[in-house]
């Protein structure tokens, strides 16, 4: 199975897990298998148990923007799988359906248990469109559609739940980084169960199939799904597998080359012209995942090199913004300027690549230190939450706290797993001393990543608060905290049961 980029810390977790799973003898632990088929919520938690360690992982990373962007793709596609009756109504309901992004550089996606998916911004930075991005999503929500995880985690894996939380984390630790698995001596382990959870051939087959199903009724291009295939043949003639740990969970199988070569006959061999909206978020994800010092230099470099002029526009678009935000990261406020006028110019006949260069400008502003232009950059009355989460931030530096609380208050009561807003919420609520209120929200933001612990940890603090009469909270809010602490309680019963 797939990989998520761990970093090192949660990489010897996981192995020293891994290496911890034999049982005392005798022991008699619950299993997934049991009874034939994994039920969806065992699924489901076994997921959340993954997902809970993935939320801690350094790599992973919550950028509004780009999770808005992969997420305009990724509603689709699972309306899609719902309209072909893929994804059942059960599935729908039981499974989390969230795409983590992970801010590694090597080309990587996988499907975890219970609806929860990895995304690299490495792929998302050698995408050439939409059409391209969407089809890796497409292929990977269909093993979870057909229910290809379940059998896996079936298929002579009678452990217990947490065992094999451990055995996939730790194996997806040993794609991301073969030789540090090796150097803990860990490594033969740590590929032996990866060996064990990836997909079969006609697993990957029907991935494909279903998947390209899904994306054409989705509206996306069948091309999307030929070149990105091409994409990755190209990568594993050149053999590679390091910049590519995809390959290693999905290998260019002569079936599957056919298969697609079938389609590819369907399919208009006109390419598919990128967008500048996602030529703009390639070149973003390629910034985030690049952040060493050369690679940014050789961003900047991009937009003045000699042939530059002659490119397609979208390509000028993308080159530009990477640029744009590379000078920034490199502290360069004379460069980032002068980029950022030639960015907007570029992009003022595109509404969307207008406004992400916008909120761009705003997140410039902000790291520069200026949340007064921050305020006067970005639309602050839009909905959206790139807008919103940067204007809050803006915000609560200008003494505007309030306001952002208020805003931030309305957002949560319909996105309550948005744990980015739970966080700015609680500092806004601290910034007007509300301490209570502060503390409640900083323990929705545990709860929204799953670390219960934590948040139960934060829920008894706020209690004790109530206690003292301190942070001002009314009898509302004090039986709000009761109730949230005992059904994190409960979360955290059920949690020690299942191990
Ligand atoms: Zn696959």
């Amino acid at each position: 199975m797939p990989v998520l980029s761990l970093g090192r810390r949660a990489l010897a977790a996981t192995l020293a897990a891994l290496l911890a799973v034999a049982p005392p003898a005798g022991a008699q632990l619950p299993t997934l298998g049991d009874s034939g088929d994994v039920t969806t919520s065992a699924e489901r938690k076994l997921g959340e148990s993954i997902a809970r360690e993935l939320y801690r992982d350094p790599d992973y990373i919550d950028d509004p923007v780009l999770v808005e962007y992969v997420q305009s793709l990724w509603q689709p596609l699972l309306a899609a799988a719902r309209t072909r009756g893929e994804l059942t109504s059960e599935m729908d309901e039981r499974f989390a359906w969230q795409v983590l992004l992970g801010k590694d550089r090597t080309i990587n996606a996988f499907a975890l248990p219970g609806g929860w998916m990895g995304l690299n911004l490495g792929l998302v930075s050698i995408t050439a469109n939409r059409d391209e991005l969407a089809s890796v999503l497409a292929h990977e929500l269909s093993h979870v559609t057909q229910r290809h995880i379940s059998r896996l985690v079936t298929r002579g894996n009678q452990q217990a739940p947490w065992m094999l939380a451990a055995m996939i984390l730790g194996a997806m630790a040993a794609t991301r980084n073969p030789q540090a698995g090796g150097a803990l001596m860990a490594g033969g382990q740590a590929l032996a169960a990866q060996q064990q959870l990836n997909f079969s051939r006609d697993m990957e087959r029907e991935a494909d199939r279903i998947g390209f199903g899904v994306a054409g009724q989705a509206g996306f291009q069948p091309q999307g799904f030929v070149t990105m295939f091409e994409k990755l043949q190209q990568a594993a003639r050149l053999n590679d597998n390091g910049n590519y740990p995809y390959l290693r969970t999905h290998p260019m199988t002569s079936e599957r080359i056919a298969d697609m070569q079938s389609r590819q006959q369907l399919a208009d061999h006109k390419p598919v012209q990128p967008t500048a909206e996602h030529a703009l978020m390639a070149g973003r994800a390629r910034v985030f995942s690049n952040p060493g010092v050369d690679a940014l230099r050789a961003m900047v470099a991009e937009a003045d090199a000699s042939g530059f002029a002659a490119l397609p526009r979208p390509r000028q678009l993308g080159i530009l913004y990477a640029a744009t935000l590379a000078a920034s990261r490199l502290r360069d406020p004379a460069a980032t300027r002068r980029l950022l006028a030639r960015l907007d110019a570029a992009a003022a006949s595109d509404t969307a690549a207008q406004r992400l260069a916008r909120l761009l400008a705003g997140e410039i502003a902000l790291a520069e230190g200026d949340a007064a232009r921050v305020l006067r950059t970005v639309d602050v009355e839009s909905k959206r939450r790139p807008e919103l989460l940067l204007t809050a931030q803006a915000q609560i530096q200008t003494g505007k706290a309030g306001e952002a609380a208020q805003r931030l208050q309305t957002w949560v009561a319909t996105q309550p797993r948005d744990a980015a807003a739970w966080q700015l919420l609680s500092s806004a609520y601290g910034a007007q001393g509300q301490s209570v209120r502060a503390v409640r929200a900083d323990a929705e933001a545990r709860v929204a990543q799953l670390d219960y612990t934590a948040a139960l940890d934060r829920f008894k603090a706020a209690q004790d608060l109530v206690r003292k009469g301190a942070g001002g909270a009314d009898y509302i809010e004090a039986s709000i905290i009761d109730t949230r602490a005992r059904q994190v309680e409960s979360r955290l019963r059920e949690q020690a049961l299942e191990r």
